[in-house]
């Protein structure tokens, strides 16, 4: 009995570890995704602003057109200027052309408008991918950390299922079967130690005859509260005081 306590203790130990290593791994894709978010932020921004920059350029150039086709019709409206028999007309003549240049002039003031605006969106550009680069470089570098960590973790987590295996190998099946019932009723605790009266799964105090019971190792005994296999630590004071009452 004694050795198969051991054996279910040294279980329960790698049921732990694994159990500790799984929460940190079941964290990971969590920790990848959450690294990726200023690179993807940074990516944003930067379409964002290309975006920006292509409208504006697309605006340019409809106002291009604009330009020209006005800049056509003063030289028509001038070309008529000779043609005007009164004075009248020469008036008013003069006083469209003076209307669509001002036009044009609102045109070539929106076009230099769109000139300044767009350096501006230049410059930010330029900035948004120097981020961009960075947070490129961050994540990758984010990236094959967190990678080399699960590689860690999953080659211990099957370095600890054989010792698992062969830990288990010893024991008697419905011992094992047992151990796995408490195991997932009692959150990965099935063996708990003794701490002088008290029961150290659930912290109720047991009966000295039980006490008397689990220290002499003949036998397993669980619980009456919590249905955990008990033992008594294994410190040179209690052997001696086991094997003495023994
Ligand atoms: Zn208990």
């Amino acid at each position: 009995m004694k050795e198969q306590l051991g054996l279910l203790i040294e279980l329960q130990t790698l049921d732990r570890k694994r159990q500790d290593q799984k929460g940190v791994l079941d964290q990971l894709p969590e920790k990848i995704a959450a690294a990726e978010v200023p690179l993807i932020e940074a990516r944003a921004a930067s379409e964002a602003t290309q975006e920006e920059l292509d409208l504006l350029d697309k605006e340019r150039r409809e106002k291009e057109l604009d330009l020209k086709v006005i800049e056509e019709k003063i030289r028509k409206l001038k070309m008529r200027l000779t043609d005007l028999k009164t004075n009248k007309e020469y008036h008013a003549h003069l006083q469209e052309i003076a209307s669509v240049n001002k036009e044009k002039e609102n045109i070539e003031d929106l076009l230099l408008n769109g000139m300044e605006e767009s350096d501006q969106l230049k410059l930010a550009l330029s900035e948004n991918e120097a981020t961009l680069k960075e947070e490129e470089k961050a994540f990758l570098v984010h990236q094959e950390d967190l990678k080399a960590q699960t590689d860690t973790l999953m080659d211990s987590d099957k370095k600890l299922e054989a010792e698992w295996l062969s830990v288990s190998a010893a024991l008697p099946a419905d011992l094992l079967d047992t151990y796995k019932r408490i195991c997932a009723k009692r959150k990965g605790m099935a063996v708990v130690a003794v701490n002088g009266k008290t029961c150290t799964g659930c912290n109720f105090s047991l009966p000295p005859q039980l006490i008397a019971e689990v220290k002499k190792r003949k036998k397993i005994h669980t619980c009456n509260y919590c249905n955990r296999m008990l033992y008594t630590p294994e410190t040179p004071s209690t052997e001696s005081q086991v094997s003495a009452k023994d």
